[in-house]
């Protein structure tokens, strides 16, 4: 899509604060207006216009525009042909759709060249009318052009859809079936001379709105006719692959060399000594051997964080799914060291808080397995039962249900004023940790760039998923945790320094 077309569109984007809260939901400003329905251009709108696209998207502008005002004259001289959409000029009578039919095509060869897929269709609505007047399609020539139109028309507000929209309400005009006020006169000359008098930036808004106001004349039998248009298009033509998979590993292959390999190499030597360091820590700062659920607690959580990062780097998971829900359990690990930190200036027994419920979640684990006698791959059950018995005799550990904390992260963040950290990453990981359609959706589907299959989602060529790269937010997260480490041991001064390799 064009830059400006991209501007335009973020433009209309409604603002969060713009939505409205009912019950469970943020209701957008458009869905907040009585009565109104969300409505398809390209989807139940765009085959009504089909002669109209197939010129626009085919040929120079300035000659499509003059072809639509030459079809606008016969309908201000034939009024009862204001309905220039596929299925309203089938149903004319007979006389009149050949008239109208021969009318379209006596213009320029050209531009029956460039009508000629509509006999791609054999539903179409007038076929043996359209037969009469244009020549045989061209298949693969043909089904290009059809195409190419589709693909300029198919956004709402692109410069061809709102061409193609302006013939439907200029004819409306012409033939009388749209009035307006003496007042409005200059709203008129802007339908009449578009596109060369008034703002444009306000005029084509205008012209889309009209083409949108429904025809009382229209029946079901319109639908009939835009589900053929994209059931026959859908397999006439082949799925188009963004790329194909060789290409994609090809063009990423210097990112992922330079990430995987050289940052790689760098941010392991980074992180070792790091961690060096921070166990150097923590033997000079344990004092004795009694439990010291605060010391082994903020280390245990540091150390967690670096174990997170080193995962991200060693089993390179920049790229990937894991890698997200990786960055996921950083963001828990530091905000729940924060807030620790932050708590223990009211609540000092909070980090014996904290253990006892992890202690009591590891029993619950323990009794469930061995009830159940089935063995899971991923717990080892002596293990369970070694760390449910380590502080003290398992039969004196209470197994809290709730969380440790009786708040959830979301809450937790806003006390410890990290709610900016949990706003950025919280729900976007959320989609990848619960398999929320957003996740699947991102990872696992790519678009079908033939614009004949409406732009649906197909899987991803390439066996591995290549998302955007988690590392420097990891990097960020794991920063903040020894930060953090630092505030509850003084002094640990030792950071991951960011890498400057260029990606
Ligand atoms: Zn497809």
């Amino acid at each position: 899509m064009k830059e400006k077309e991209n501007k335009d569109k973020k433009k209309i984007e409604s603002d969060l604060k713009d939505h409205k809260q009912f019950k469970k939901e943020l209701i957008p400003p458009l869905l907040q207006i009585k009565g109104m329905t969300s409505f398809s251009w390209c989807y139940e709108r765009l085959p009504e216009l089909f002669w109209a696209f197939l010129i626009i998207g085919n040929i120079e502008r300035g000659i499509a525009l003059n072809y639509f005002r030459y079809i606008a004259k016969f309908v201000e001289e034939n009024p009862n042909c204001s309905d220039i959409t596929i299925s309203g000029i089938s149903k004319l009578p007979v006389a009149k759709l050949k008239d109208f039919t021969k009318y379209f095509t006596s213009w320029s060869d050209k531009i029956n060249i460039l009508m000629r897929p509509m006999l791609l269709f054999p539903k179409l609505p007038g076929i043996s009318e359209w037969e009469k007047v244009l020549d045989k399609p061209v298949i693969d020539k043909d089904w290009k052009n059809i195409a190419n139109g589709v693909n300029k028309t198919f956004w709402h507000q692109s410069q061809e859809a709102t061409d193609c929209r302006w013939i439907k309400a200029l004819c409306r005009v012409l033939s009388g079936k749209m009035h307006f006020p003496q007042s409005m006169e200059s709203k008129v000359r802007e339908i009449l001379e578009y596109p060369n008098y008034g703002d444009m930036r306000k005029v084509r808004p205008s012209i889309r709105a009209l083409e949108m106001i429904p025809n009382l004349d229209e029946d079901e039998d319109k639908l009939n006719w835009v589900n053929h248009f994209w059931e026959h298009s859908f397999k006439s033509t082949s799925c188009v692959f963004v790329e194909n998979p060789e290409e994609v590993i090809k063009k990423r292959k210097k990112e992922i060399d330079v990430e995987i390999k050289e940052k790689g190499k760098y941010y392991f030597k980074e992180v070792k000594d790091v961690r060096i360091k921070l166990i150097e820590h923590f033997f000079s700062t344990s004092e004795i051997s009694t439990i010291n659920s605060r010391h082994e607690g903020a280390f245990g959580l540091a150390l967690y964080g670096i174990s997170l990062f080193l995962e991200i780097i060693c089993y390179k998971l920049s790229f990937s799914i894991t890698g997200r829900i990786t960055l996921r359990a950083l963001v828990e690990t530091y905000i729940t060291l924060a807030y620790l930190l932050k708590k223990e200036q009211d609540e000092p027994k909070i980090w014996d808080d904290y253990r006892i419920y992890g202690t009591g979640q590891i029993k619950l684990i323990y009794l469930k397995l061995k009830e159940m006698e089935k063995k899971a791959s991923c717990v080892k059950i002596d293990k369970m039962e070694d760390i449910a018995n380590e502080d003290k005799w398992l039969e004196f550990v209470p197994i809290n249900l709730g969380h440790w904390e009786s708040a959830n992260l979301r809450k937790m963040s806003e006390e410890i004023g990290l709610k900016e950290t949990y706003d950025k990453f919280y729900n976007y990981t959320s989609g990848f940790i619960h398999a929320n359609w957003g996740g699947i959706r991102e990872s696992v589907f790519e678009k079908c760039l033939n614009p004949l299959h409406r732009f649906h989602n197909i899987p991803t060529a390439t066996n591995l998923s290549f998302l955007s790269n988690v590392t420097d937010d990891s990097l960020e997260i794991l920063n903040n945790i020894l930060e953090c480490l630092s505030i509850a041991y003084p002094k640990f001064t030792f950071r991951i320094n960011k890498s400057d390799l260029k990606d």
